[in-house]
């Protein structure tokens, strides 16, 4: 069984991320979206609120667990055996980044490659902290998250 490990900090879940998990799909018979605590304690939503809002957004994809996870991610890789990391890439400007992470988690663990999945030309210029700037000013930003995302964040910046 192929298992893969898709991590982000998903502050919140946009379009951009579940586009890139369902074309992960065809490629992986388990996939973990691994939301990551944030150390720096500087994002919008909780880690349970992320969480949920991941599991939410997930919910009618098949083979796809949502789980949060602290520390290296190599290790928690290991731990669930899964032998691929998977990213997406929109930009150049995400290349250098993606490639020192992929470098350096090669060395760390040996044991999973990361792939790196190209986001539908419909998302790619959208990232979780442009939907917050957009959202904040009252914009409208439903095309581009689900819509458990889109009342969690008009209630957060009281719309709703
Ligand atoms: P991180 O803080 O680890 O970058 P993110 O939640 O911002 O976490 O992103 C997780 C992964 O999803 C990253 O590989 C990022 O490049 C990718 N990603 C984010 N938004 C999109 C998008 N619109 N299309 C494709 N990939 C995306």
């Amino acid at each position: 069984m192929r298992i893969a490990v898709y991590p982000g900090t998903f502050d919140p879940v946009t379009n951009g991320h579940l586009s890139i998990l369902k074309r992960a799909m065809r490629v992986f018979d388990v996939i973990i979206a691994a939301v990551a605590v944030d150390n720096n304690k500087n994002t919008l939503f909780s880690l349970e609120e992320r969480t949920a809002l991941l599991q939410e957004s997930v919910k009618d994809l098949p083979n796809i667990q949502v789980e949060a996870f602290s520390g290296l991610l190599v290790d928690y890789v290991k731990r669930k055996q899964a032998t691929a990391i998977i990213r997406g890439l929109r930009v150049v400007s995400d290349f250098e980044y993606e490639m020192q992470m992929a470098a350096f988690n090669k060395d760390l663990y040996d044991g999973a490659e990361t792939i790196f999945f190209t986001a539908d030309t419909e998302y790619s210029f959208v990232s979780s902290s442009m939907i917050k700037s957009i959202a904040v000013l009252d914009g409208d930003i439903s095309h581009f998250v689900p819509e458990v995302v889109y009342h969690g964040l008009r209630r957060r910046y009281g719309f709703e």
